[in-house]
């Protein structure tokens, strides 16, 4: 069983289910302090959102921060690099979690000082280590001295494990491919990363269980989807501790979602992992639509409304694609538990509009909305949008 862990008022771990997380996307000395911020995080938790991150550079922000724990409706969690400083303030201002790599903290009494306010405040923490940023000894952390600024980039990881590899005498490429049951080169690399990530992040965890604190999570990502699913394998055979999924630098929208989804559903699908995040060179609507739909697929969240759409063609006398970009954020932000078809021409309009809740598609040169397979109403491309939310928040 995975051990539980309190973020907030949100659990993860134990029995809980696998919750969606983002980051956001903008410093927060820019967030507006209006209605705007308030009705943008209400819609992002309709669509799943459980928790979201901030970056939190500058104690100069420490009200810009407190106004975020006031004002977002899910947990906050302070994303905090190099200056220990930053997140001992972040806990006064109230957020659930600190995000912390210590490799980049300096000296562990630093990261010492945080785990010890994070503990007397009931946050949780999360060890988030990176391909990206391990530790240089090969072996996770010393005892001694924890990494700072001599970390290896993921690149001198894989090439420190060919030089092992080349250190060792191993047989060469050709003479790998005939001995089949040899593990490749780039599985052998993968395998050392993974093993670094998954060793440092064991003397963490016991770095902090030695100053009695235990509410933490485990996130080991990396941009290369190998190393990302075998580091969070190996983790989850060897601790109890619930793990944050991500692959990260994973691109714009199609490039993370290809990447992302056969890394976090094969986790997924083998029981490893409590949360996630999908992580997306574009809007975080998208990393929480797609975190969604991902444990939708799986069978592993229920709830949520379900989007039918046609990709258009020639026959179309609905523009799809302009409506789905312009709607699906407020649509999904409904937070409503519907099927929804948005389809381009009669040809497969009324057939999905009958098998979905509400429809709107076009049928010859009109535009008709649907409810329950009937139509409701004739519509404009213009004034589809408004009528459509109309009909889901009143269905
Ligand atoms: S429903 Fe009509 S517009 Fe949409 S893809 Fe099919 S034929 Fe084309």
């Amino acid at each position: 069983m995975i051990r539980e862990v309190r973020i907030g008022n949100t659990f993860i771990g134990g029995k809980h289910p696998v919750l969606v997380q983002t980051m956001y996307d903008k410093p927060l000395g820019g967030i507006p302090k209006d209605n705007d911020y308030i009705r943008r995080m209400l819609i992002l938790k309709n669509m799943g959102m459980s928790v979201i991150r901030f970056s939190y550079p500058d104690i100069n922000e420490h009200d810009a921060l407190k106004y975020v724990v006031k004002n977002t409706p899910t947990p906050v969690v302070a994303d905090i690099h190099f200056d220990y400083k930053n997140a001992l303030d972040a806990i006064k201002c109230g957020v659930a979690k600190i995000r912390i790599n210590p490799g980049n903290i300096g000296p562990f009494w630093k990261t010492g000082e945080i785990v010890k306010a994070a503990r007397d405040a009931g946050v949780s923490i999360r060890i988030g280590l990176n391909s990206g940023s391990l530790p240089k000894n090969g072996k996770g952390t010393d005892s001694g001295k924890l990494p700072g600024s001599s970390e290896l980039t993921s690149s001198e990881a894989l090439s420190f494990s060919r030089e092992k590899a080349v250190l060792r005498d191993e047989p060469s490429l050709q003479e790998k491919a005939v001995l089949r049951d040899e593990p490749s080169l780039r599985e052998r690399a993968t395998g050392e990363v993974s093993s670094l990530m998954v060793n440092t992040a064991l003397e963490y965890i016991s770095r902090f269980e030695n100053l009695h604190f235990y509410n933490t999570v485990v996130s080991l990502k990396a941009s290369d989807t190998d190393v990302t699913y075998a580091a969070n394998k190996l983790f989850s055979q060897m601790s109890d501790y619930p793990l944050h999924l991500g692959v990260t630098e994973a691109g714009g929208a199609i490039s993370s979602c290809v990447r992302s989804t056969w890394a976090l559903g094969r986790l997924l699908s083998e029981g490893v992992g409590s949360t996630l995040r999908y992580s997306i060179t574009g809007s975080i609507e998208d990393e929480v639509y797609a975190g969604m739909e991902l444990l939708r697929t799986l069978g592993l969240e229920k709830k949520g409304l379900r989007i039918v759409s046609c990709p258009m063609c020639g026959r179309k006398t609905f523009n799809t694609q302009d409506f789905l970009r312009d709607a699906q954020a407020e649509m999904l932000g409904t937070g409503k538990n519907l099927t929804v078809a948005i389809m381009g021409c009669q040809v497969n309009g009324p057939g999905e509009a009958r098998g979905a809740n509400i429809a709107v598609s076009g049928v010859g040169r009109k535009i008709f909305l649907y409810r329950d397979g009937e139509i409701y109403k004739e519509t404009t491309q213009e004034e589809a949008k408004a009528e459509l939310l109309s009909l889901i928040e009143k269905y």
